[in-house]
């Protein structure tokens, strides 16, 4: 059998060749001409420095990918597993937390400098960065802690489960009831652990912006209106600081089990324009209104099977058992090493995450056309419309992606597709 190292080396190249493959096809596409539903999106002008930028950035995209590639070919034919392996006599917890703190150190380090770049380097250049140095730092520090302590966590929350497992099931012998009932358990457990880190991710976000209330009014009435044959009602209406980061007009909806408010990006009130605002607050609003269809059940179906193959996993450990030796002999380490067992196996399920991806993606592409029905149904559509034109010029977006690459990796749809169906709805 190959080296589990071999493994991800391949793994790494397949998943590089296949961004190339998927490059080539969009610089190909981007050489058609634009379809009528998005040709007066960009002047003359304006498409060359769309096109200059999509050039521009490819080149850093590159960049940063070969040195990812770099870095990874390194770390897996280093033998740094090994010594983590003899510093700490096989405790998982401190194998795992050291062999992910020094990958976070170097990639966080490439990730900054890549963010650097973008922000005051692509961005700066195509006037869409309105951040400055001391904003950057605060939004990048904010980001990566909190990335890093909701990962760990996780982490060596599953890696308790993982130790504990044989411990549980007193050595994967209790059967399926038990293991039934332990399953419930993880899956409370990791529920719990999900609302912590949205809450976290909540106050995080009240931190990046300010947020004051709405004032009562014309405007305020207006949003109630358009709500008001819907079930559920937002009663918190926030206008946020947007204009300090971006030039970005947005609102959004957020909902947090009982609690929902809106929030809109003052770039809205500041350039004057309602109807555009009401456009897209209707498309939040039709979020809202949104009745659970068949696509939401087989999502929840999704769970429901890997909870039953974790299960079947936990009464048939062997192929676990075989992966987990497999991965302590290539690296040549004596304990489980956890940060390895989580690449290898996020690896070999690639496949199946691919697929829920793909259904997750046309899932809300399929919420985002429904939401946008709702503006049409109130008379935006042309102004939505609009929103969505200058939006796309604005921050050069590209509006006709190929159909292939919109399958596979929007989970909003391409701005041609969008334009297409909300003129349907008007008809
Ligand atoms: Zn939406």
């Amino acid at each position: 059998m190959i080296s589990a190292r071999i493994f991800i080396l391949i793994m790494s190249i397949g998943s590089l060749l296949y961004g190339i493959i998927i490059s080539g096809i969009s610089d190909k596409h981007r050489k058609k001409p634009l379809p009528e539903e998005v040709s007066d999106v960009y002047n003359p002008e304006r498409y060359q420095t769309y096109i200059n930028f999509e050039a521009d950035k490819k080149k850093l995209r590159n960049k940063y990918k070969a040195i990812n590639l770099i870095l990874d070919i390194v770390l897996i034919f280093s033998p740094v597993y090994e010594y983590i392996d003899n510093w700490f006599n096989g405790n998982p917890y401190l194998i795992f937390l050291t062999t992910y703190m020094i990958i976070w150190v170097i990639s966080t380090i490439i990730e900054t400098f890549a963010s650097y770049e973008i922000t005051f380097g692509l961005m700066e250049k195509y006037g869409l960065n309105k951040k400055d140095l001391k904003e950057f730092v605060k939004d990048e520090v904010i980001n990566e802690l909190m990335g890093l302590f909701i990962t760990v966590a996780l982490l060596e929350l599953l890696t308790f489960i993982g130790e504990h497992m044989s411990e549980w099931t007193n050595g994967f012998s209790v059967g399926y009831k038990v293991s039934f009932l332990i399953c419930l358990g993880i899956v409370a457990v990791l529920f719990i652990f999900f609302v912590v880190a949205q809450l976290i991710g909540y106050a995080v976000l009240k931190k990046q912006y300010t947020f004051t209330p709405l004032e009562d009014g014309e405007l305020k009435d207006k949003i109630n209106a358009l709500q008001a044959d819907s079930k559920k009602k937002v009663k918190r209406i926030y206008i946020y600081n947007e204009s300090k980061k971006t030039t970005t007009k947005n609102a959004f909806l957020l909902k947090l089990f009982w609690h929902r408010e809106f929030g809109i990006a003052d770039n809205f009130i500041n350039e004057n324009a309602e109807d555009e605002l009401l456009a897209v607050l209707s498309h939040e609003i039709g979020h809202l209104k949104h009745k659970k269809n068949i696509l939401n059940f087989i999502s929840y179906g999704e769970y429901v099977l890997l909870a039953i193959i974790v299960l079947l996993l936990m009464v048939n450990p062997e192929i676990i058992l075989i992966c987990t030796n497999w991965i302590r002999e290539s690296f040549n380490i004596t304990a489980n090493n956890y940060y390895l067992i989580f690449i290898v196996f996020g690896h070999i399920i690639k496949p199946i995450s691919f697929l829920s991806g793909l259904f997750s993606m046309y899932k809300s592409r399929w919420e985002e056309y429904e939401a946008d029905r709702e503006s049409v149904k109130n008379g935006y559509g042309e102004a939505l419309i609009t929103t969505f034109k200058t939006l796309s010029s604005d921050e050069l977006v590209n509006v006709y992606p190929h159909p292939f690459i919109e399958f596979t990796e929007y989970d909003h749809p391409g701005m041609y597709q969008r334009i297409k169906a909300i003129r349907e709805a008007m008809k």
